[in-house]
């Protein structure tokens, strides 16, 4: 078991600055999940922790002991990779196998070891078989039962659920979950979806461009993003964005949109919040209130797609003043139609506010 710990990390190739000066501690035990937009850099960090790619400054640090110059082989990690990476012509339990072989682990150690981590996995029934014969569920758990009889300090995972389908992928999320329970071994998870990193994630890193753009528990990410960037990639639906400026009012400013001055926010008065300030009003889907009647401070708009999944629905509606759809979240059994008129008020609680720079405003 052990901590990492990344110093002012950066790795270019070439002109390409794929990681710019990330600094950040893995504790002990803790399920840390690296998520961002494709092409943030989150697969050549996990690569740079695992030894695969070289450092191109700053230090790396498990357990406390530098890394650097230390092999991909003497790390004290195991890497789960995306596309499995078993080998066809061994057996499950040959693959599960086939790290402690090459140590010169012992045959009877190796088996008992195999079974141990079979059992965990549910594999036990399939050692015989050769993964041509398995699922790819079947086969990612082979991947990280390989992974499991090293007995890492870290377990490493690169996108390894991208491959399954959503029913899967969402049976082997709650698999991971319990493992890491079980296990209780520093974890680091690579994805790009941001519903895995809710659900499985201690701690979620959120990468933009090479850089953290903030980290946090999953609510905390979600309750108080620091920046629009993070309000808009956590969260399904995602939050809407709707521009608006502030108007100075006796009781306090008034948010009002921009192309049609209707207000429709007050806020209390705040030094953060000047006269005239640009202003994108952050509201998640299932925070809007809908009503059939207009009242003050509630935005005009017209139903213009209706999806019904079942327990929910998502009514996009065409805001007036607001060129973006506005996505609304409505539980339970709902009568809404297409064309329908609707007033969508916003209560200032569930408002998140953000500056013309993307930042929160307190
Ligand atoms: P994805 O989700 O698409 O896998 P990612 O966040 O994991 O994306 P990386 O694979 O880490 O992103 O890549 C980060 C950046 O570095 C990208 O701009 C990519 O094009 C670049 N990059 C990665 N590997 C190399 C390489 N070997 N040579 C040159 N550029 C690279």
């Amino acid at each position: 078991m052990a901590s990492v710990e990344l110093r002012n990390l950066v790795k270019s190739f070439g002109k390409v600055e794929a990681v710019r000066d990330v600094s950040l501690t893995v504790e002990d035990r803790e399920l840390v999940v690296f998520v961002g937009p494709s092409g943030c850099g989150k697969s050549t960090l996990l690569r740079m922790i695992a030894g695969l790619e070289e450092i191109t400054s700053g230090e790396l640090f498990i357990g406390g002991k530098p890394m650097s110059k230390v092999a991909a082989a003497d790390r004290g990690i195991a890497m789960v990779f995306q596309s499995y990476a078993l080998y066809p012509h061994m057996s499950v339990a040959e693959n599960m196998g086939f790290a402690l072989k090459m140590l010169g682990t012992d045959k009877a150690e190796i088996n008992r070891k195999v079974a141990e981590a079979a059992a965990i996995l549910q594999l036990g029934e399939l050692l015989a078989r050769k993964p041509r014969e398995l699922s790819g569920g079947q086969r990612q758990r082979v991947a990280i039962g390989r992974a499991i009889v090293r007995k890492p300090d870290v377990f490493l995972f690169d996108e390894p659920l991208s491959n399954l389908d959503a029913g899967l992928r969402a049976q082997m999320r709650v698999e991971i979950a319990r493992l890491h329970e079980q296990l209780q071994t520093t974890m680091i998870y690579v994805t790009h979806d941001q519903v895995e990193a809710m659900t499985l994630a201690d701690r979620i890193v959120i990468l933009n461009q090479g850089r953290i753009e903030q980290q946090g528990s999953p609510l905390e990410l979600y309750e108080r993003p620091a920046n629009r960037f993070v309000a808009g990639f956590l969260g399904q639906p995602k939050m809407n964005f709707i521009p608006t400026f502030a108007k100075p009012s006796p009781s306090g400013p008034v948010l009002s949109i921009f192309s049609t001055d209707k207000a429709v926010l007050s806020l209390s008065a705040s030094p953060a919040i000047a006269p005239g300030m640009a202003i994108d009003l952050g509201i998640r889907p299932d925070a809007i209130s809908v009503s059939a009647t207009n009242a003050a401070d509630a935005l005009p708009g017209r139903i213009v797609v209706v999806e019904h999944l079942g327990g929910s629905s998502l009514l996009y509606v065409q805001a007036a003043g607001v060129d973006e759809l506005v996505t609304v979240e409505q539980h339970g059994k709902t009568h809404y139609a297409v064309g329908q008129t609707v007033h969508l008020a916003f209560d200032r609680g569930d408002v998140h506010l953000f500056g013309s720079d993307g930042r929160r405003i307190p």
